[in-house]
């Protein structure tokens, strides 16, 4: 590894396996979108993506950046390597989109800002696939599926906005320098561009997934009153005895539907 000290305050751990870097690109969609890398770190993932693709990479790490110029010098040249050195949550306030065209978000995230940075790509409309290594546990609740103890407002936010999601394979803490206290998993979403993320359904979610474990019509009564609660249990032929992660997507959004009309 070079002469870099990983800093954990910006979650650094560098992917190293070289059989893991392959498999990744070997999940790059065939397309022609462009593709965004969060976090290029030390350019072993950069390094296998350029070789295919034009990138754009968002590196906070201002020491990083300079190893990166220096070992990219000519893919920036020629334009196929844009790097972009600043906070990436930063530049998703001040842009609309993270790039000007279709792309496909690829990266091995930071882990302490990843859910936020998976759920900002859902709301930029040009991202079209997210390909990235997280935490197994984060994996496991994007990709989850109605019954699935770890469904929640996650799994259900991704089901309402993507074609498609599921893990493509765990990743051991041995694949990284230093090495991470957790197992990682390379989680693949596709999204449907014709989706867009409603905030309003993101606050119920939240709301009836407040206390997971209860049962639903309990975290209901936080928004709803009793007979409220009724008549849309009624209407949707819903058992009182339903716990959250019991409840399709599908059920939900016709739920939110219900609740929104009746609020009008
Ligand atoms: N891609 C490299 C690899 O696979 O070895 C490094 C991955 S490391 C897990 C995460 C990277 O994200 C680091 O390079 C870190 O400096 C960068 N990073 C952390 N927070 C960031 C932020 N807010 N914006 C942009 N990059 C960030």
């Amino acid at each position: 590894m070079e002469k870099v000290k990983a800093k954990k305050e910006f979650g650094q751990n560098f992917l190293k396996d070289s059989s893991i870097l392959d498999k990744i690109i070997q999940s790059m969609p065939q397309n022609n979108n462009h593709i965004v890398e969060i976090g290029p770190g030390l350019g072993d993932l950069t390094k296998n993506l350029v070789k295919y693709k034009d990138v754009t990479a968002y590196e906070v790490d201002t020491d990083l950046i300079g190893i990166l110029k220096s070992k990219f010098a000519t893919e920036i040249e020629n334009r196929r390597f844009d790097l972009k050195h600043i906070d990436v949550l930063r530049a998703w306030d001040e842009l609309k989109s993270l790039h000007s065209m279709k792309y496909d978000l690829i990266a091995n995230l930071p882990y302490y800002i990843a859910t936020n940075i998976i759920l900002r790509a859902f709301e930029d409309e040009l991202c079209e696939h997210i390909i990235v290594m997280v935490q197994k546990e984060v994996a496991e609740k994007f990709s989850a599926k109605v019954n699935d103890k770890e469904y929640s407002s996650l799994g259900i936010i991704t089901e309402t906005i993507s074609k498609e999601s599921k893990i493509l394979f765990d990743v051991p803490p041995t694949a990284f320098d230093p090495m991470p206290k957790v197992t990682s998993s390379i989680l693949y979403i596709k999204k449907d561009l014709d989706k867009k993320v409603d905030k309003d359904f993101n606050r119920f979610l939240k709301a009836c997934f407040v206390q997971p474990r209860k049962k639903l019509s309990k975290n209901l009564s936080s928004i709803l009153d009793k007979s409220e609660i009724l008549s849309l249990y009624n209407e949707l032929g819903l058992n009182d005895n339903l716990r959250p992660h019991e409840v399709s997507s599908s059920l939900y959004s016709q739920m939110h539907t219900k609740v929104k009309n009746g609020r009008d």
